[in-house]
């Protein structure tokens, strides 16, 4: 069984409290982001990075917070999720919208890496990270949802893709379990 990590907009400016569009508590999972990326760099297992990158007049920021800003600090990865050097090498995938799948250019990617199980985490759970997990699993791959490494800005709105996602067939497990090397 192949496995890709599927790393969601672990950028600074949503993980970090002094991010333009900080998810309180993000912070919280930051050792986990280190523990994910270090195994799979160390397991040479692929790992997939979405970024968010705007332009300075997005027309995201008509409903969102100006962030992510191409040539910004606040633009860049935590520093814990990446793995340079790692083989094979990470790929960091540039994205304007919510929905990564928006994008054209992932889905040909996805069937050119060809996995059968995705480890999925970052932020925010009930946005970006919720718009991958179903892409995948309409993809028919196995998602696992790493829960200890998302973070919402909604509670009850996690909840409810979490229902839902587990009843679209979505598993859901912690990252000791993705590190013990299985669920
Ligand atoms: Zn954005």
């Amino acid at each position: 069984m192949k496995t890709v990590f599927f790393d969601v907009d672990t950028q600074l400016d949503f993980v970090y409290p002094a991010g333009a569009l900080a998810v309180p508590g993000a912070e919280e999972i930051a050792r986990q982001l280190i523990y994910l990326t270090q195994f799979a760099a160390a397991n040479h297992i692929q790992i997939i990075s979405t970024v968010d990158a705007h332009s300075e007049d997005d027309p995201e920021f008509k409903v969102w917070k100006p962030h992510c800003i191409v040539g910004t600090a606040g633009q860049q990865k935590v520093a814990a999720t990446l793995a340079p050097g790692a083989d094979p090498p990470q790929i960091i995938f540039e994205k304007q919208q919510i929905n990564a799948f928006a994008n054209p250019r992932l889905r040909p990617l996805l069937d050119s890496v060809n996995a059968d199980r995705y480890v999925l985490y970052g932020v925010v759970t009930e946005y970006c990270v919720q718009s991958v997990a179903f892409g995948l699993l309409e993809m028919g791959a196995r998602v696992e949802l790493v829960t200890d490494a998302i973070k919402s800005l909604n509670a009850s709105d996690e909840q409810v893709f979490l229902q839902r996602f587990r009843e679209q067939g979505g598993l859901t497990l912690e990252s000791h379990q993705v590190l013990a090397g299985g669920q």
